[in-house]
């Protein structure tokens, strides 16, 4: 007897004749998640186990994080063929649960001596008379012993929902603009769960920003990197920038010019990884650069599509998502960002993008551009 982490999954399920290639890419992800605890990972019958684990409820943690597993289930794996040992096991599974219950149990070994009903009126009747606090509800029942009769017997009981999704790296590639803030890590979830591998650009304006907002970026990116594996944190000095904008340009295009910088580095670092588009945390109508014509101004130099998974969202929601995710409290730290220095009083609304571009046109943009991308400093988290 051993005990195993069952893992289902959820849309995969849905694909044609593409399902091995996703299901091959899920595999390699629970593997990838359960390695620091030594689990072994296998697939049968279209289910995938992993044994053999240091730590159960860790490594149950870390597969839960795992994009394109739906639920998991602790099991226990037993001989099959002393059912009167199966019923005991289950009855014992079951102490401490009150309310209803029903056994749904499954046989894929055909010659197995009893049939599904059998096992289910059997196990179900041991259950009754060996608990307490417990009665059958075949309908609607609050708890469902799973007895699964195949090479051995498989029983589980608890089901704990995971986060779906699709495996990362079969959506592709993208790299997602982090900031200290709220919005962006819940942005790069998003995308990442639907199984795009993610790279990351931070900028920084050292020394108008610290060291420890920088750390607060790692921190995130680290704690987004669990449900991503792994993510390639590019840092930009972005002062030199920021300065001559300043300088330079007029004060209410200040911040819209420092996005479309912002855009043209990130989408060159993005050429560099292979990623195919920019994500960013924005959200319509949240500050003044988060206008439907800043949004245009700015994506006009990006060059690749900006994907936006925040666009709708209230403030309240994204908060929701970053506390289960469990970066809010990371995001709430209260370190300054790039986006705070030299923010204008009165910043262009509504802006157009002909006037943007003559605010701009003083600049050496493909310099400053230049500069941005060469001192970037890599981070593997
Ligand atoms: P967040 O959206 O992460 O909470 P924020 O609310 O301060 O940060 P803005 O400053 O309006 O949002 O920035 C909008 C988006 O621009 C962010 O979601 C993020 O994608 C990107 N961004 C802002 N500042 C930075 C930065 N310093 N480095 C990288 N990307 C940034
Ligand atoms: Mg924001």
């Amino acid at each position: 007897m051993r005990q195993l982490i069952l893992i289902r999954y959820g849309e995969i399920y849905l694909k044609g004749l593409n399902r091995p290639y996703f299901m091959h890419a899920l595999v390699e992800r629970v593997k990838q998640a359960v390695r620091p605890f030594g689990g072994k990972v296998w697939l049968h019958d279209a289910r995938i186990f992993v044994s053999d684990m240091t730590d159960m409820d860790a490594c149950m943690t870390a597969v839960s994080k795992v994009f394109g597993v739906h639920s998991l289930c602790p099991a226990i794996e037993m001989e099959k063929a002393d059912f009167n040992a199966v019923c005991e096991k289950a009855a014992e599974m079951m102490q401490g649960l009150t309310g209803t219950f029903k056994v749904d149990s499954r046989r894929s070994d055909k010659r197995y001596p009893m049939t599904s009903p059998e096992i289910n009126m059997e196990a179900g009747g041991y259950i009754l008379h060996h608990t307490q606090g417990l009665t059958v509800d075949i309908h609607h029942p609050q708890h469902v012993m799973n007895i699964e009769i195949r090479d051995n017997a498989y029983l589980y009981v608890k089901v704990i929902e995971a986060v779906g999704g699709m495996p990362v790296g079969t959506g592709g590639k993208a790299t997602l603009l982090l900031s200290g803030g709220i919005d962006s890590p819940v942005a790069g979830y998003m995308i990442g769960k639907r199984g795009v591998e993610i790279s990351a650009v931070h900028f920084h304006s050292y020394p108008y920003t610290s060291e420890r907002a920088k750390e607060k970026v790692i921190t995130l990116a680290k704690q987004l990197s669990e449900y991503c594996c792994g993510i390639r944190l590019y840092v930009v000095p972005f002062t030199e920038p920021q300065l001559t904008i300043h300088e330079k340009c007029p004060e209410e295009y200040g911040t819209l010019i420092m996005r479309r910088f912002m855009m043209r580095v990130a989408a060159r670092i993005a050429g560099k990884e292979g990623a195919r588009a920019l994500v960013t945390g924005e959200s319509i109508g949240q500050v003044a650069s988060q206008t439907i014509e800043a949004l245009c101004c700015t994506d006009a130099v990006a060059g690749m599509p900006v994907f936006r998974p925040l666009i709708g969202n209230d403030k309240i929601e994204i908060i929701r998502i970053a506390e289960k995710i469990g970066t809010y409290e990371t995001s709430c730290l209260p370190y300054e960002d790039c986006c705070t220095v030299f923010t204008p009083r009165h910043p262009a609304t509504h802006p157009k993008l002909d006037h943007v571009e003559k605010a701009e046109s003083c600049l050496d943009i493909e310099g400053l551009v230049n500069a941005c991308v060469e001192g970037a400093e890599l981070l593997e988290v």
